[in-house]
């Protein structure tokens, strides 16, 4: 097996066909690699299903710092001198620092897997720096950096990087754009193989990791174990079909793996190293919830943000978003929310998933709310914002959990629709979600059948859904009617649809059941907070005198815009009583409540000092 320093210089890079623009001196170098035999063919498939393209043009992943601003550069960072074969970080390390060279050269790794030899990722001269995103999301170090050329690098803390995207708008432009460029270019380069996912296709277990990777943007490459890169990865790694899922990373081989275990090994999880308490903690990490971090971080409050499952809420489970302001051709809801994910990262939000609140202790023991975490761990924190959003409503049928991810799903993105292509498929709803859902179904060759409980498919559709469903040729809207038995084996493979007004019920081939009806506010995990008759939370105008305790009395005030019947809590987004039920709407819930956080904070300040 090849060593580090004995690459064959076989295959092409995707960045190395920009080689004119990567080598100039002092600019990272990606060079060639040993490209294992199966990647190429993995990765071209792996370009065709990417829906969306890059975040930022890659050729800035290699910025030509200037004297003045490289120098500015420097002043961020700690010199160290470095020696030929000193290493600088390597897998599976925490917290790593932004490395600058300053003289001489250093390369960065992917390390020795089962299935393919190291291979050397970019060479960084004088005048360039190595980092990628995972310096602003937190997770471990997976490449390993070796000093090429003795010299002098400087390191740049990850607290230091915070204060430099704060405070210098010039070089954290230059710098987080280089860090996004790159996570794109390593996705597609050989780095991808220091995180292995293999799976079936159809498990549910299997989607559930590869949706989480996707929403968080992991670098990873994805092997399903039906074909022979599939096997020969199992081979290789020592894995029988029982340990499916797994996650092959650097020193670590993850059996019947889910996100949770995942998010753990990279450092993903809820971690915090400062003992003072956070100004902010939003939970959930959905449309309202991204706003309220984005605004809050950028307005120099101590943001963490959480989420039970991953980044992006229902809103990363829309296909195609087409009344979002400001986006008249539409966008996908994962590009939407995994764009505000790296807003948030940038003005210095911390970010945790899977991560799942349990509890919300409010007698503000010396002024502090405290936030309980699955795992045991607890947050204590001067305010909460709630965006909790809603979870999907389910058809009361037998054998839907056995299906769940395996035929029935609450969403209608790639990932869903990859194992239905060309093969009929059932919707079911009434709403502009399960309209969405079934154009872009039918666009990918399925035959539709749209399930809808009501007589009129325009009762709370919007026209424009309408009028395309009506017409579309494999498309059938089948009011008055409802899925009403499910059969198959492993995965889904047949429904039965009856029709009320006919009173006739017809089985069909149905490869895969899209529900879309409806959902339930995700307050379970909240006590004694003031809701309404049907769960959502109610908030400042909304709440009467008796919801009111005797907490309010001693704070001498009424509760602010988006506060709750407990002070300090804020509640924002699909969970909030009355709320308009969209991306927009939730999005300017959870700025606006930013502005009542500073003044409860404020308030518990004052009080503090009295
Ligand atoms: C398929 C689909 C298509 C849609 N299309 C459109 C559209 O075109 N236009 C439009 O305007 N709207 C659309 N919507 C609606 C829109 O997505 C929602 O209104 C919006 O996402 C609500 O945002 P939110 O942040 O309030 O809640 P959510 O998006 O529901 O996010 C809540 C988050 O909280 C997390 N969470 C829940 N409980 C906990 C806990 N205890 N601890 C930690 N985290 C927790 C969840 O995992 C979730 O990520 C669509 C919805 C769906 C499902």
């Amino acid at each position: 097996m090849a060593s580090v320093n004995d690459l064959s210089r076989t295959g092409a890079a995707p960045w190395a066909a920009r080689a004119p623009a990567f080598s100039q001196p002092g600019l990272a170098r990606p060079v060639d690699w040993a490209t294992p035999h199966d990647l190429d063919r993995l990765r071209a498939r792996r370009a065709r299903e990417q829906p969306s393209k890059p975040l930022v043009p890659t050729s800035v992943a290699s910025p030509r710092l200037g004297d003045e601003l490289f120098a500015r550069l420097l002043t961020y960072g700690t010199p160290q001198e470095t020696h030929r074969g000193d290493v600088l970080f390597r897998p599976g390390d925490e917290d790593v620092d932004l490395i600058v060279v300053d003289r001489g050269s250093v390369e960065v790794i992917r390390t020795e897997t089962a299935g393919a030899p190291a291979a050397t990722v970019a060479a960084v001269d004088a005048g360039g720096f190595v980092g990628e995103l995972n310096l602003l999301t937190g997770q471990n170090v997976y490449l390993l950096c070796r000093v090429r050329e003795g010299g002098t690098v400087y390191r740049v803390s990850p607290e230091r990087l915070r204060q430099l995207m704060a405070s210098d708008v010039e070089l954290s432009d230059v710098v987080f754009k280089a860090l996004i460029a790159r996570r794109e270019l390593l996705q597609r380069s050989t780095a991808a193989l220091a995180v292995e996912i293999v799976g079936t296709d159809r498990s549910a277990a299997a989607l559930a990791l590869r949706t989480y990777a996707a929403r968080q943007r992991l670098i990873h490459l994805w092997f399903d174990a039906g074909t022979p890169a599939g096997r020969a990865m199992m081979e290789s790694s020592g894995l029988t079909e029982e340990d499916l899922p797994a996650v092959v990373i650097p020193g670590a081989t993850l059996k019947q793996a889910t996100p949770g275990v995942l998010a753990e090994k990279l450092g993903l999880s809820y971690r915090r190293s400062s003992v003072k308490p956070v100004d902010v903690t939003i939970v959930g990490a959905g449309p309202a919830g991204l706003a309220a971090a984005v605004y809050g971080a950028s307005e120099g409050l101590d943001t963490v943000l959480l989420d039970a499952v991953g980044t992006g809420g229902q809103a990363a489970a829309s296909s195609r978003i087409e009344n979002y302001f400001g986006f008249p051709f539409g966008l996908s809801g994962t590009d939407l929310t995994g764009l505000a994910v790296l807003q948030a990262l940038k003005f210095g939000a911390q970010l945790a998933s899977p991560c799942e609140a349990v509890r919300l202790d409010t007698d503000r023991n010396g002024g502090l709310l405290r936030l309980h975490l699955q795992g045991g761990e607890i947050i204590d924190t001067k305010a909460v914002v709630i965006a909790t959003g809603a979870r999907y409503r389910v058809l009361p049928l037998e054998r839907w959990p056995d299906f769940e991810g395996a035929g029935i799903y609450y969403a209608a993105t790639e990932l869903e629709a990859r194992g239905c292509t060309g093969n009929p498929v059932t919707v079911v709803g009434g709403a502009n979600s399960a309209g969405q859902a079934a154009l872009y179904l039918a666009g990918r060759g399925s035959d539709v059948s749209l399930v809808v409980r009501g007589p009129d498919i325009a009762t709370e559709m919007s026209a424009y859904l309408v009028d395309r469903l009506l017409v579309h040729p494999r498309v059938t809207v089948r009011c008055r009617s409802e899925v009403t038995r499910l059969d198959g084996g492993d995965f889904l493979e047949e429904v039965t649809i009856t029709d009320r007004a006919a009173d006739t019920a017809q089985a069909q081939p149905c490869a895969g059941l899209f529900c879309f009806i409806g959902a339930e506010p995700a307050t379970s995990w909240l006590t004694g907070i003031a809701t309404g008759d049907d769960g959502f939370i109610r908030t400042d105008v909304q709440l009467a005198g008796d919801d009111l305790g005797p907490a309010w009395d001693t704070l001498g005030r009424r509760p602010l815009p988006f506060e709750t019947s407990i002070p300090g809590v804020f509640a924002v987004g699909d969970v909030h009583s009355g709320s308009m039920k969209r991306v927009a709407a939730a999005t300017g819930e959870g700025a606006s409540a930013i502005a009542s956080v500073h003044k409860a904070i404020a308030a518990l300040l004052a009080g503090a000092v009295r």
